[in-house]
């Protein structure tokens, strides 16, 4: 592979895919970008957690061999442009990658570089755990109930942006012809969106979210969809996504419908339970009957708000990860924004991009490593030692985030330090 700008590190290897799985070595090549605004800051907190917990897991035996590539502000700087080739070559090469927040760009080419790099590297799911820390705030009387991970369509619907302006010729065109052809009037100071939903990106969405319900010993899939007012966009995705159940996952699953015809209402042993929700319904479900979901299938306006709705009741966006997947790529974020007003301040919460940095161990199988840092974050907010986000509903004075990324790693030492004891 050849770079304009960037040399990889001799001493990793590549983590490769072999008959549909992953392969990583001990000494894995990651791919990182460090992001704007407080990119600086969580990844100097975060890198110590990911690299000790590693260190910490398998006594030195495994080792991530870090390789930094450019977007935003940096790649600007670095090359000229905001997203350069280099970074989708890097991420495509390497296959997993992790970033910190980039700034939309005003002005220019870009609709948001996250948007670009999703589109360019065909990354159509969008996934976000909510699981709840012992300790964070939340609004909710349960937050312990909440563990879910929603799977959010990420190449079509609004996000294939077909919108035009009220008053342009192409509303003006889109507005006759729908009078014309189908005799559909619209009014005409209307703005036009068009919404393609299909049944290819439903289904690899669908089969992707399944997978992974199975590969965690998940006992439910929810379709969340609005098929009862748009029957051949959101009813249809649900339509194709227990078209995908029944046929590709037949021996893993059950519907609810089964569940409640042939089997008295009592699951299967070993089952999945496969079932749909209207998305105004989910909302109340999953502050009502949280433990009834554990993974949300959805498409991604849907799955952009109810995936904010659940970090909201598990910590905010502060706590919130996230990953961008493709078939084998993945490309792990915070879930936040670059926070220009705390850039450089060393304040902001580090555990989005930490927490993204567990998906991202657990994506290659370095389980040890990524429940170690889970009991050290625990650890820390049990014990207050928490940043401003979260400081102020405890009632605590606030840690940097340097700080908080160093009580974790102390945390995840004296945990080791006491099982080895
Ligand atoms: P933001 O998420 O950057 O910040 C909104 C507010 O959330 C902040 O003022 C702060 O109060 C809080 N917050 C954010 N990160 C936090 C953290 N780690 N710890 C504690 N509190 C935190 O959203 P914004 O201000 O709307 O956007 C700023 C820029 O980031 C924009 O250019 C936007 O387009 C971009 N953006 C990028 C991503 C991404 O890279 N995935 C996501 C959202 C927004």
């Amino acid at each position: 592979m050849k770079f304009k700008k960037l040399t990889p590190p001799a001493d990793g290897e590549k983590i490769e895919v072999k008959n549909g799985r992953l392969h990583v070595p001990d000494n894995p090549i990651i791919v990182w970008i460090e992001g704007d605004g407080t990119g600086p800051d969580i990844w100097r907190a975060a890198h110590p957690v990911l690299n000790t917990a590693v260190e910490l897991a398998y006594e030195g035996k495994r080792r991530i061999v870090w390789f930094e590539a450019y977007a935003g502000e940096k790649a600007q700087a670095v090359y000229g442009e905001l997203l350069p080739d280099d970074t989708f070559k890097a991420i495509a090469e390497y296959i997993v990658a992790i970033k910190g927040p980039l700034t939309t760009p005003v002005g220019t080419g870009f609709r948001s570089l996250n948007v670009t790099l999703r589109q360019v590297l065909d990354l159509y799911a969008c996934v976000r755990p909510a699981k709840w820390y012992e300790g964070v705030p939340s609004p909710m009387r349960h937050p312990e109930k909440v563990n879910m991970v929603v799977f959010r369509e990420a190449t079509e619907d609004l996000y294939a942006g077909i919108e035009w302006e009220k008053g342009t010729p192409e509303a003006q065109k889109v507005i006759e012809w729908l009078k014309k052809e189908f005799g559909i009037e619209v009014r005409p100071d209307s703005g036009i969106g068009i919404k393609p939903i299909s049944e290819f990106a439903s289904k690899r969405l669908v089969r992707k979210a399944i997978q992974y319900a199975i590969d965690n010993k998940l006992p439910s899939v929810t379709f969340m969809h609005k098929g009862n007012i748009m029957k051949y966009t959101e009813g249809a995705f649900m339509k194709w996504g227990y078209e995908v159940a029944l046929t590709e996952f037949r021996d893993y699953v059950v519907t609810e419908q089964e569940v409640n015809e042939q089997y008295g209402g009592k699951v299967p042993e070993g089952k999945i339970v496969v079932k749909d929700r209207i998305a105004d319904n989910m909302f109340q479900q999953i502050q009502t009957r949280p433990d009834e979901y554990h993974v949300i299938a959805t498409m991604n306006v849907n799955g952009d708000y109810i995936s904010d709705a659940l970090a909201a009741m598990v910590g905010g966006l502060g706590m919130a990860p996230s990953a961008n997947m493709g078939d084998y790529i993945a490309l792990f974020e915070a879930t936040h924004g670059s926070a220009p007003k705390y850039a450089g301040k060393d304040v902001v919460n580090p555990s989005s991009v930490i927490l993204s940095g567990v998906m991202m161990l657990r994506y290659i199988g370095w389980h040890e490593a990524a429940d170690l840092i889970e009991k050290g974050i625990s650890e820390t907010i049990k014990q207050k030692r928490v940043t401003y986000d979260l400081a102020r509903h405890i009632g605590v004075q606030p840690i940097k985030c340097s700080e908080f990324g160093q009580a974790v790693c102390e945390n995840m030492k004296a945990l080791v330090e006491k099982v080895l004891a």
